[in-house]
């Protein structure tokens, strides 16, 4: 085998929330196909374990192994971009702000994008990363097709025409059928979005939530436990030309205001579970009116420093409003301590075969945790009333389900596994998140 272009010296790795992490033997970051193929034929050889590593931005153990790691960052950049169709085929390991950029250059965009823009491609499909809007699908269902290699040493091209199922499968795939090395993606028109956040009654929000989320191409709210106030976002389409924040006006809201007073307060929480009610209220006082109008990708991406964990699950659309409320009145009847917003989002349904908006319209229910502030307990209780209404997890966020509890939740499971049989016979793209959650 040819010497690793990168082995990090320590060999510790661990996620953005800093929970997760792992000494894998070799962290590699291969030149190209040619070391990619050698790597994981080694390993496969001698019955190795082997996971493809991206940004870290998952909350669940989706990338840790303490074999063979592959971070696939030699693998970015556009390949091909065919501007009238609006097919671009970029490589697996291109992380979401160079993709945005390289986009806009082209005068293309992603249709729809999550909150942050610091996540690879291959990374964000493969937990079925998701933004907002009732009649719009999470990312992966942008994707046309995927190269990638899989357990059994093959290089592999899967497009809708030649290998339907195995594209489905793959869409989402939690790294479970191998390593990325290219998606094409299915862009539109570059467009600018105005954004209107405003404070709004929560219960005004939860009685006009489907109008809300049918009137807004992209419509999300927080909401502070112990507060009944929400900050609702609308993301609409405009032909209003862009008018980016001066860099003194984002620092000033989004590095000082926005996360640096939040962390201070957070901590402060922490170190005084009791203060959080009061905390929350002033959260809830403080939210306020704001607006602008820029190219999508700049309005989509928040920037993020308040480190904390997460659990999220996908339920049938129209559970949304009454399942949170049952989360709010369990929260403040056992006084859980969370300072941080539940955040409340609409996903379209769609075909592959691990979504969790498989074939149902989705609102996504959003619980966070503040670092080092105990997590468990308010996730798994919370967990309950999620399964109550069939939820489907986040698979990138904390969840407690095996096999057994989520085959039932998705009609596409056994073709899934068919899949991956095919794909990995002796499952090396495996860890021990990937056996809990997809069996041996
Ligand atoms: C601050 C923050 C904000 C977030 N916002 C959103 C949001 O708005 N919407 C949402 O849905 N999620 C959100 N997430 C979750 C995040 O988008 C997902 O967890 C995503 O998977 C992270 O991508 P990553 O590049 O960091 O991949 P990693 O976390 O490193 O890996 C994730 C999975 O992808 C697999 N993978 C990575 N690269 C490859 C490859 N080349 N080939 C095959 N498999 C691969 C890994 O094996 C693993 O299973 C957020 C997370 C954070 C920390």
């Amino acid at each position: 085998m040819k010497k690793p272009t990168k082995k990090h010296s320590a060999n510790s790795w661990s996620n953005w929330a800093g929970a997760q992490t792992c000494h894998p033997d070799l962290i590699l970051r291969p030149s190209g196909l040619g070391e990619l193929t050698e790597a994981v034929g080694a390993a496969a050889a001698r019955g190795g374990q082997v996971t493809a590593a991206a940004s870290g931005h998952s909350f669940s153990g989706a990338a840790l192994t303490e074999d063979l790691m592959i971070d696939a960052g030699n693998f970015s950049g556009v390949i091909e971009a065919d501007r009238s169709s609006g097919l671009v085929k970029v490589g697996g390991g291109t992380v979401l702000s160079d993709l945005n950029r390289e986009l806009d250059r082209l005068g293309l965009a992603m249709p729809n994008l999550g909150d942050i823009d610091t996540q690879t491609i291959s990374g964000a499909i493969s937990t079925g990363t998701h933004g907002t809007g009732a009649d719009l699908p999470n990312i992966p269902a942008q994707v046309v097709a995927i190269d990638l290699v899989t357990g059994d040493g093959q290089i592999r091209h899967l497009d809708a025409e030649a290998t339907p199922d195995e594209l489905r499968a793959a869409r989402i795939a939690i790294g479970s059928l191998g390593v990325i090395t290219a998606v094409t993606l299915q862009t539109v028109p570059a467009f600018n979005l105005h954004r209107v956040d405003s404070p709004m009654e929560l219960d005004d929000v939860l009685a006009n939530f489907h109008e809300l989320a049918a009137d807004n191409t992209h419509f999300e709210f927080f909401l502070f436990p112990y507060t009944r106030k929400a900050l609702t976002i609308r993301r609409n389409r405009t032909s209003r030309p862009a008018a980016p924040r001066s860099r003194f006006e984002s620092y000033l809201s989004d590095v000082v205001l926005e996360n640096g007073i939040g962390d201070i307060a957070l901590r402060w929480s922490g170190r005084v579970p009791a203060s959080i009610p009061k905390l929350a209220r002033f959260s809830g006082l403080v939210m306020s009116q704001a607006e602008r109008v820029d190219a999508s990708h700049r309005v989509f991406a928040n920037y993020r420093t308040i480190r904390f964990n997460e659990m999220e699950y996908a339920l049938p659309r129209e559970a949304g409003p009454e399942a949170l409320g049952r989360v709010l009145d369990l929260i403040e009847s056992e006084r859980f301590p969370i300072g941080m917003p539940i955040e409340c989002r609409v996903v379209a349904g769609d075909d592959a075969l691990l979504s969790p908006a498989y074939e149902r319209p989705s609102t996504y229910l959003a619980v966070h945790q503040y670092r080092g502030m105990e997590f468990a307990p308010y996730f798994e209780a919370i967990e309950e009333i999620f399964d109550s209404y069939d939820g489907r997890p986040h698979w990138g966020k904390r969840n407690t389900q095996t096999a057994a509890t989520l085959a039932p939740r998705y009609p596409e499971w056994e073709r899934f596994q068919k899949v991956r049989q095919k794909f990995d016979p002796n499952h090396i793209f495996s860890n021990e998140y990937i056996r809990k959650i997809l069996g041996d």
